[in-house]
């Protein structure tokens, strides 16, 4: 490692709020570089349009480099086949380094993605210890099979082991920087893999903290490699590789779909987490409190930025009105703010990009004639704010209602039974989630069968967990990530079959 940590010069901040910059270049084996042309991007805190840093726009060569040297780690197996509960033990020891600089990658976060510092501190970085905590054990569990062959009468001994799959590229996005990263690299390196990752180009900065921490922890040089730079760019170049085994995704359906065309050239493996259009379904007997709360949560929360943001909200006809004005009322007591104010509850959105293309959604929800209960415009300040919005009765064709939109906007409709509901509900393209609000046991589980989503939540949203594979179905993607299901997808199956005897 060629740089410093931590240096002095790269504190940067409000007064007050100084945050500690992790060194601004992209980490290729055990090096810390800039990109081969020179060329870098500015990182932007959205809640004030400020450049408050700089990565490098790693190019084609940049993700060669950084290719060649994961592919040399593989291969010298220091890290695939170290001891399992040693691989197991530097992945524990990642887990805590992050908790120890728990508040530092919080207000780290907070600056790059926006979000308020005590969200960050609540979710994000808990999940990432989380998972990284929950990999460490699996170095040691991923078990084979011995397969009982009938063959052709003779003795055979026949067994499958699962074996990592080799160097993968990653590419997380920007709505949950360091949990998302978390998510992927923790799950190859429990399977034995090495990695190239690459952040999202507006949000590169935790990426780069957590590698700092990883090498710290003792990951071999060249088993995590970071390279910052554009999507069209460095995230192009590591798909195109040839020497990358396996590209996981989490981002948009449409550049998820470029992906799979891409990787089609030389068959590289796929797993993909994708957008979704998720639906809320509320029925009268439910304490319509709690689900009122609960649907405000699950499409404000992060506002809106989130894959499994329930945007699409289904009352029984009957307490339609009085859910709507709950949730409604929720929206405008989420106080919108710089994400260092205390009681900010709903950050700027992370671009100007972003916001450009929410507010844009809101004019076509306005103009296809659906009600606007409130919101409906940008939030005041030089941030990126968005207003908590929602429609009422929209068309069921409406963009609103089919689109992802990515941001804080709601559209509720009302329904008179659970088969329409759960037709509707399942009347879209995506499949990643879904949550239920009734106190009725049998009808919670027998909707939760009929729904098409990768997961169902009842009377609750967003609880995810190391231990419980997450993905969707339908255009939302392809596999799982973390639990069993997602550490084997980082892994193939080899048959070894023996002849015995004749
Ligand atoms: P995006 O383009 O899909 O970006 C996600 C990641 O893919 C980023 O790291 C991005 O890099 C990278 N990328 C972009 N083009 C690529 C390419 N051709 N090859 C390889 N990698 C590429 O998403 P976005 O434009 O930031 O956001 C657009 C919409 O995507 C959102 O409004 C939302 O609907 C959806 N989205 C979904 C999720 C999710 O969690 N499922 C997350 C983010 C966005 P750069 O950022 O550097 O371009
Ligand atoms: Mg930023």
């Amino acid at each position: 490692m060629n740089a410093p940590m931590f240096a002095a010069d790269r504190l940067h901040g409000d007064v007050g709020h100084q945050v500690r910059l992790p060194t601004t270049r992209m980490l290729i084996g055990g090096d810390w570089e800039e990109a081969a042309d020179g060329r870098s991007i500015d990182v932007e805190d959205p809640a004030t349009g400020q450049i408050f840093a700089s990565v490098p726009a790693g190019t084609a060569e940049d993700v060669d480099r950084a290719v060649k040297r994961a592919r040399a780690a593989f291969e010298s197996a220091t890290w695939s086949r170290m001891r399992p509960l040693d691989r197991g033990r530097i992945i524990e020891t990642i887990a805590r380094k992050i908790e120890e600089n728990a508040q530092e990658l919080a207000l780290l976060e907070s600056y790059d993605n926006g979000k308020a510092v005590h969200h960050a501190l609540a979710v994000d970085v808990p999940a990432a210890v989380d998972i990284f905590r929950y990999m460490a054990g699996w170095t040691s569990k991923i078990h084979g099979q011995v397969n009982p062959i009938s063959g052709d009468g003779r003795q055979y001994h026949s067994y499958s082991v699962r074996e990592p799959i080799g160097v993968v590229g990653q590419i997380v996005p920007w709505n949950y920087p360091l949990a998302m990263a978390a998510w992927k690299i923790a799950s190859a390196l429990a399977a034995g893999c090495t990695i190239v990752l690459k952040p999202s180009e507006v949000t590169p900065l935790t990426a780069l903290r957590l590698a700092e921490l990883a090498l710290e922890a003792g990951l071999p040089e060249g088993v995590l490699n970071i390279v910052t730079g554009y999507g069209h760019e460095a995230g192009q170049a590591l798909v195109e590789h040839p020497g990358i085994d396996k590209i996981a995704f989490t981002g948009s359906t449409r550049v998820g779909k470029q992906i799979v065309q891409t990787a089609a050239r030389d068959l590289k493996r796929v797993t993909l987490e994708l957008g979704g259009k998720s639906p809320s379904l509320i029925f009268a007997d439910a304490d319509l409190e709690k689900a009122s709360l609960g649907a405000a949560l699950a499409i404000f929360f992060n506002s809106g930025q989130v894959c499994l943001a329930a945007s699409r909200l289904y009352v029984e006809r009957s307490v339609f009105d009085r859910v709507v004005d709950g949730v409604a009322q929720a929206a405008k007591q989420f106080k919108l703010g710089h994400g260092r104010d205390p009681d900010t509850m709903l950050g700027p959105l992370v671009s100007r990009t972003q916001q450009g293309r929410v507010l844009d959604y809101i004019e076509q929800g306005r103009a296809s004639g659906a009600e606007l209960v409130t919101g409906g415009k940008a939030g005041e300040g030089t941030g990126y704010f968005v207003e908590p919005t929602i429609f009422a009765n929209p068309s069921a064709d409406a963009s609103i209602v089919r689109e992802e939109i990515f941001g804080p906007v709601l559209v509720a409709t009302p329904f008179d039974d659970v088969e329409e509901v759960i037709r509707t509900a399942n009347d879209t393209r995506y499949g990643l989630a879904a949550n239920i609000w009734t106190r009725d046991l049998s009808r919670a589980h027998l909707t939760a069968r009929k729904l098409q989503a990768g997961t169902v939540w009842i009377n609750t949203h967003g609880m995810n967990d190391p231990s419980a594979p997450f993905g969707g179905v339908k255009e939302s993607g392809w596999g799982r990530e973390v639990g069993e299901e997602g550490v084997l997808h980082y892994t193939e199956t080899k048959t070894v079959t023996a002849l015995l005897a004749d």
